[in-house]
C-alpha cells in the first residue's frame, strides 16, 4: 500500500513552494496531470508582487482592496502583504534570480491599479517561466508526472488520500495530508489564457464531495490578448507592456479608453475588459495594442519572449501593433479555505494557489498578486502540517471507482459546447436570461451519458453560474447588464 505524509496535487508555484518547506525526510509526492510546465506558472510573464518595504504595505493593501471591489477579506490581505517581503528574501537566498539594474539594485515594474512600482520580474517578460524552472531545481521530494487525479478519497470529514490515472492505469495512493494546488478554471471558456491541464477537475471533486466553492462569479478577464490562433489557449499580452506606457487604439490610432476611465490604459482589468467589448460591439472596429512609442533596442530586451512569439506569427515589434481581444484570464474565486489553506470541516485537506479562494482577491485580482498569493499560502499550508503531531489513521475501506468512465464517446463535442455557452453567457457582460440559458444547458449536459472528467467540469461551471445568478448586482469582474450595478446605486 502507498502511504505519504504529504500528497501535493499539481506543480507549479503553490504545489511547488509547498513541497519546498517539508523537509526531504519527510514522505512527499507533487503529482501533475501531464508535463510539469504545463501550467499556468510557467505562463506567467508579467512578474510578482512584493511591498518594496514597510511603508508600502499599507498602499499595497488599499491597491489590493480597491481592485477587489473591497469584497476582499482585508486580514488576509494584510497577511499576504506583509509576508512578502520574507518572500522575496526567501526566494533570493534560495537563489531565484529577478531582472536587476547594471549597478544591482532589483528591478520593479508597475502594473495597471498599482499606485508604485513594486512588481519584481525575471528573464524580462519571462517571470513565471523562470520562477518555475528554479522550483522545480528546489524541489526535494518526487515529482510524478502523467498523473491525473479523478478522486479525493474523503470519509468522516477527513481526506485519506486520491485516486488518479497514472501513466494511464487507475491507482490509489494514500497520504496523511492531501495539498490541493490544482490552479484555476480555464479550459472552461472558448478563450482563455490557460494552460491546457486548468480545467477545473478538482474543484468539480469538491463540488460532489460538498466542499464550498466561494466567489466563484467573479472571474477575470484579461483585456489585451491575442486569439487569432487554432489553439484552446490564446496568447496574452502582459499588462506590464501598459504599464510601460503601450496604449489601446482602434482603427483609426485613437485611445478610446478616456471615454470610459480617466485613467485609460491604466485602469483595472475588468473595466478596460467591458471597455474594449463595449467600443467593439458598438463600432464593429478592430482593437489594437500599439508599442510604436518604444524604442526597438530596450524593447525587445525588456519583452524578448512576446517579441518572440509574435515574430513567429509575422508581427515586427515594437513596429507593428497587434489585434487584442479580452478573454478569460484568472479564478478569483476558488475553493474556501482559512488563513492557514485548511479546509472547513475537512481534517488532512489543503488547498493553496489559484484553486483556492482565501479571500485576497475579492472581487477582482490585483496584476501579479496571484503568483504572491500562491507562495505566501502554500508556505502557510506546509507550515500547518509541520505544526502538527501526526496521527497515522486507520483507513476505511473506498469502494468506489470511476477508472472505467473518465471519458466518453460524446464528451469532447459536450466540452466545446460548455465552452462557447461560458464565453457567450458568463463572460464579460452577463444577463439573467444568458446565465439561465448556460444553467439549463449544464444541466441538460449532466444528465447525459458522460464521461466522469467532462462531469466535474460540469459541476464547476454550474458553482460558477449558480453564484452569478444569486448575485443579483455587478461587483468587480461580475458585471450584469440587466441590472444596475451596486456602485452606481451607491453614488
Ligand atoms: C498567461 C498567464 C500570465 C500570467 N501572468 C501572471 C503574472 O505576471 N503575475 C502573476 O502574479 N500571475 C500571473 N498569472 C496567474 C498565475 O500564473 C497563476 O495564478 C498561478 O501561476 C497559479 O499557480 P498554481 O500553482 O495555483 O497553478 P498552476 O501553475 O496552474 O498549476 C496547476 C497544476 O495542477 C495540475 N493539475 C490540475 N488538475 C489536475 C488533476 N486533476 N490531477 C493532477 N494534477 C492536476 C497541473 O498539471 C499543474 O501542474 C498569469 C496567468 C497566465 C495564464
Amino acid at each position: 500500500m502507498k502511504r505519504f505524509d504529504v500528497i501535493v496535487i499539481g506543480a507549479g508555484i503553490a504545489g511547488l513552494y509547498a513541497a519546498m518547506q517539508l523537509p526531504a525526510s519527510m514522505k512527499v509526492l507533487v503529482v501533475c496531470k501531464d508535463i510539469p510546465w504545463e501550467c499556468n506558472t510557467f505562463y506567467a510573464q508579467g512578474g510578482i508582487v512584493t511591498a518594496l518595504d514597510e511603508k508600502d504595505v499599507p498602499l499595497h493593501i488599499e491597491d489590493t482592496l480597491k481592485a477587489g471591489a473591497f469584497h476582499n477579506m482585508k486580514e488576509i490581505v494584510r497577511i499576504m502583504s506583509e509576508e512578502s517581503m520574507q518572500l522575496r528574501e526567501d526566494l533570493i537566498e534560495r537563489g531565484m534570480e529577478f531582472d536587476r539594474a547594471e549597478d544591482g539594485h532589483l528591478l520593479y515594474t508597475r502594473e495597471a491599479a498599482h499606485s508604485s512600482s513594486r512588481i519584481l520580474h525575471a528573464g524580462g517578460d519571462a517571470t513565471g517561466r523562470y520562477m518555475h524552472y528554479f522550483m522545480m531545481r528546489n524541489n526535494p521530494h518526487l515529482l510524478q508526472r502523467n498523473t491525473l487525479v479523478y478522486d479525493l478519497l474523503i470519509e468522516g470529514g477527513r481526506c485519506y488520500g486520491i485516486r488518479a490515472m497514472v501513466n494511464y492505469r487507475p491507482t490509489t495512493i494514500y497520504a496523511n495530508n492531501v495539498i490541493i494546488a490544482s490552479g484555476g478554471i480555464g479550459s472552461l471558456y472558448a478563450f482563455n489564457t490557460n494552460s491546457r491541464t486548468v480545467s477545473a477537475d478538482i474543484h468539480g471533486i469538491c463540488m460532489e464531495k460538498g466542499i464550498e466553492l466561494k466567489d466563484m462569479e467573479f472571474m477575470q478577464f484579461h483585456p489585451t490578448v491575442f486569439v487569432k490562433t487554432p489553439y484552446a489557449r490564446k496568447l496574452l499580452l502582459t499588462e506590464a507592456l501598459r504599464g510601460e506606457g503601450a496604449w489601446i487604439v482602434d482603427e483609426e490610432g485613437r485611445r478610446f479608453l478616456f471615454d470610459y476611465d480617466p485613467r485609460g490604459e491604466l485602469a483595472g482589468r475588468d473595466i478596460v475588459s467591458r471597455a474594449i467589448f463595449d467600443y467593439r460591439r458598438k463600432s464593429s472596429m478592430e482593437v489594437y495594442l500599439d508599442f510604436s512609442m518604444f524604442e526597438e533596442e530596450w524593447f525587445r530586451k525588456r519583452f524578448p519572449n512576446i517579441s518572440h512569439t509574435f515574430e513567429a506569427l509575422g508581427y515586427r515589434l515594437p513596429r507593428q501593433r497587434v489585434p487584442i481581444s479580452p478573454a478569460f484570464h484568472y479564478a478569483n474565486g476558488g475553493i474556501a479555505c482559512d488563513d492557514r489553506g485548511r479546509i472547513p470541516g475537512m481534517d488532512g485537506l489543503y488547498v493553496a494557489g489559484e484553486a483556492a479562494c482565501t479571500g485576497v482577491h475579492g472581487a477582482n485580482r490585483l496584476a501579479s498578486n496571484s503568483l504572491l498569493e500562491a507562495a505566501v499560502f502554500a508556505k502557510r499550508c506546509a507550515q500547518d502540517i509541520l505544526g502538527r503531531c501526526e496521527v497515522r489513521h486507520k483507513i476505511p475501506f473506498f469502494d468506489k471507482d470511476y477508472d472505467t468512465q473518465l471519458k466518453k464517446e460524446h464528451d469532447k463535442e459536450y466540452k466545446y459546447a460548455l465552452r462557447e455557452i461560458m464565453w457567450k453567457d458568463v463572460g464579460i457582460i452577463r444577463s439573467t436570461g444568458g446565465l439561465h440559458e448556460a444553467k439549463n444547458f449544464i444541466y441538460d449536459i449532466k444528465n447525459r451519458d458522460i464521461g466522469r472528467l467532462l462531469q466535474l467540469r460540469l459541476n464547476t461551471a454550474a458553482a460558477i453560474v449558480e453564484a452569478a445568478l444569486a448575485r443579483k448586482e455587478s461587483l468587480g469582474s461580475h458585471y450584469i447588464e440587466d441590472n444596475t450595478s451596486k456602485e452606481k446605486k451607491d453614488a
